[in-house]
């Protein structure tokens, strides 16, 4: 068995991004109407891969934890997003260059600036070594200079960096001006920060007087129909709702291919639990996941120190709010390497106080190191009952769970009892007014109007006028009240995964170039997400091969695996190349020798390795191949390697 050596050529974005659309996996859509920023569609291999992540993801969360799907509209009234807040907050930080009028997102702005700063500095003081060419290629960042910058300026700005998302608009204004941060792209200096909505609005019907929006998240259709969800659970909680759909936002200047789009999918999960109970039944079952975490008294110390801990310890120690928060984390990290994330590029960050929703009570992002820096892949909130209590409180509808209580609470109570009618005749309609002030009173002044009405009668003054209440008119009478409902607003914990950003950085992270050619490029995506899984080469499209490929497709496609075949008319070497390119782990070669012995050659896409097995044997390894049962270094155990002849007896 070969050994691979995926590092011999550094990163290079450009050919990653080459291979991509020459490959058709995604391209700027509308691009020969020049183009949207912002906007992509995704071809066969794109599309593919992406079916294959989500197919994953109903397996690992909705089947896993039975959760119970949702399709909601995309398309929402107004009404819905001014109540859940999205209307005043969902937006972002923008500046403008004060002459060009070019809009730049302002926390961007610094961040750029501030990296090449230092970068600068680093050069300038010959502690890193000029970038290589392709390196340069893929920092389509803001130019760096060699300057040197004092050890109090350096130290200063890795402070603002590490807590830049702590920032509003005040600071990065601020920031701006004291630091003499402008457009790059011009030099200009640039206005004061704005705040921009990134919802697109639109109006529903013919009138033009019912306004909506594109939803920016696919939350809220949980929220609105929680009710149903609950009643369909049969009342019971805790639950998950998952839903896996368009959202949109418009980015201020998304500039960073798939990683900020206007428009992209989203898997959420919306779980509701009791706020007096946060544990999960499955934590056991994760608690020795160990984590990369950066926590935000880190952040906050300037450091982006990262720490490895297991959730178990990470949940005791306080760090992770509670067990379901830490639940989630430990199955986004299981899941995000199961369909071939880089362990080491992968890390938690909490976020610091102010970045924070004002509702929720700890939110980790996971985030994925990828050529431009780390990027928020995966959010993960505790939301606590922010979200149902707004809804519940704006339409009057119970958002509510109700729960028979074990053991009934059984309370005594001091308790008004008017004589309504003689009320009616002393009092006429100001009866009413003293009635409700009554009831309204603490059980303390009922204790002492109770002694006062047992020596005859009590007063009351209410605004100014004062009422002769006698023992015939009222008695306080001590009750039995027995609870047997308990009602509660559920809290909700909300894992929301950007799709279109975890497939980028899967590609990045799958990306590498076969030694010595720097031109022939390989991702090698796992099977369970690759977009074929074997491909079928004969040697020539002869006719002679056609019923054994056909035999070997029907059988593929008997057990599950998805094939293709390639019978064009380039070289062997060629179609495999093209197929390294695509991400297919497996070929199936078939030849002269093949239609008469019946044996086939199996190919392993990042080794090259080839075994040679009969047609039976090489579908029976490859199908457990493709479904995880078995590595190739199993495969290499079962089927001889193969020498490059196939006999011919
Ligand atoms: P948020 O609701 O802002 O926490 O976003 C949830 C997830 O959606 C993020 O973790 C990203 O993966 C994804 N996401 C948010 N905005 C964008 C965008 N403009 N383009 C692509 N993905 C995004």
């Amino acid at each position: 068995m070969s050994s691979v050596n995926k590092t011999a050529h550094p990163f290079d974005k450009a050919r990653l991004e080459a291979l991509l659309s020459h490959r058709f996996f995604y391209a700027p859509a509308f691009e020969i109407y020049n183009g949207v920023a912002g906007l992509y569609d995704y071809g066969p291999a794109g599309s593919a891969l992406q079916a294959n992540i989500i197919a994953e993801w109903r397996k690992h969360f909705i089947i896993e934890d039975s959760m119970l799907e949702l399709d909601t509209t995309i398309m929402t009234p107004a009404s819905v997003f001014e109540t859940s807040g999205h209307v005043a907050r969902f937006a972002d930080w923008m500046v403008k260059d004060s002459k060009t009028g070019d809009v730049l997102r302002a926390d961007h702005l610094v961040k750029n600036v501030l990296e090449a700063r230092l970068a600068g500095d680093k050069e300038a003081r010959g502690e890193v070594a000029q970038p290589a060419e392709n390196e340069k290629k893929n920092k389509k960042k803001v130019k760096k200079t060699a300057v040197r910058l004092s050890d109090e300026l350096v130290k200063e700005y890795e402070v603002i960096l590490a807590q830049l998302d702590n920032y509003g608009g005040l600071e990065l204004g601020e920031l701006c001006r004291k630091y003499d941060i402008r457009n790059p792209d011009t030099d200009n200096k640039v206005t004061e920060p704005q705040e921009f909505n990134l919802m697109f609005a639109s109006s529903i019907g013919p009138t033009g007087k019912f306004p909506g929006y594109l939803r920016p998240e696919t939350a809220q259709g949980h929220f609105l129909n929680f009710s149903r969800l609950l009643d369909f659970n049969n009342g019971r909680i805790p639950f998950a709702s998952a839903q896996i759909g368009r959202s949109f936002r418009n980015e201020i200047s998304p500039r960073a291919g798939l990683l900020r789009v206007r428009e992209f999918t989203m898997a959420e999960i919306e779980h509701f639990v009791d706020p007096m109970d946060k544990s999960h039944s499955k934590f056991s079952g994760v608690r020795d996941t160990v984590l990369t975490l950066l926590d935000r008294h880190v952040q906050a110390s300037g450091s982006t120190k990262v720490t490895e801990m297991s959730v178990g310890e990470a949940v005791e120690k306080g760090v992770i709010a509670n067990e379901t928060l830490g639940y989630f984390m430990a199955r986004i990290h299981t899941f995000l390497l199961k369909i071939g994330t880089n362990r080491r590029r992968l890390r938690f960050r909490q976020h610091m106080s102010n970045e924070m929703a004002h509702y929720a009570t700890d939110c980790w992002d996971a985030e994925i190191e990828n050529s431009t820096g780390w990027t928020e892949c995966v959010g993960c909130a505790d939301r606590a009952a922010y979200d149902l209590t707004v809804h519940s409180k704006k339409t009057g509808h119970p958002l509510v769970v109700r729960e028979p209580l074990d053991h009934p609470i059984v309370t005594e109570k001091e308790v008004p009892v008017f004589n309504k009618k003689l009320l009616g005749v002393k009092f006429k309609r100001d009866g009413l007014i003293l009635q409700s002030y009554v009831e309204g009173l603490n059980e303390q002044d009922l204790f002492k109007m109770k002694e006062e009405l047992g020596k005859g009668a009590t007063s009351v003054t209410i605004n100014g006028k004062t009422f002769e209440i006698t023992s015939e008119l009222l008695t306080i009478e001590r009750k039995t009240f027995k609870e047997t409902i308990r009602e509660y607003t559920p809290n909700v914990i909300e894992p929301s995964f950007g799709l279109g950003r975890i497939l980028y950085t899967l590609l990045e992270h799958s990306f590498w170039s076969r030694e010595p050619d720097i031109e022939r490029g390989v991702l090698s995506l796992p099977p369970l997400v690759a977009p074929t899984k074997v491909l079928i080469v004969p040697i020539s499209a002869k006719k002679e091969f056609e019923p054994l490929v056909n035999e070997i497709s029907a059988k593929l496609r008997r057990a599950g695996v998805f094939s293709r075949v390639d019978d064009s008319s380039v070289s062997i070497g060629k179609r495999y190349a093209r197929n390294d390119e695509l991400g297919t782990p497996y070929g199936i070669t078939v030849d002269f020798a093949s239609v008469k012995n019946r044996t086939v050659t199996l190919r392993e896409r990042d080794t090259m390795d080839q075994r040679i097995a009969t047609l039976e044997e090489v579908i029976a390894t490859v199908t457990e191949l493709v479904e995880g049962g078995i590595d190739w270094t199993e495969a290499c155990r079962r089927l001889p390697a193969y020498d490059g002849v196939q006999a011919i007896d």
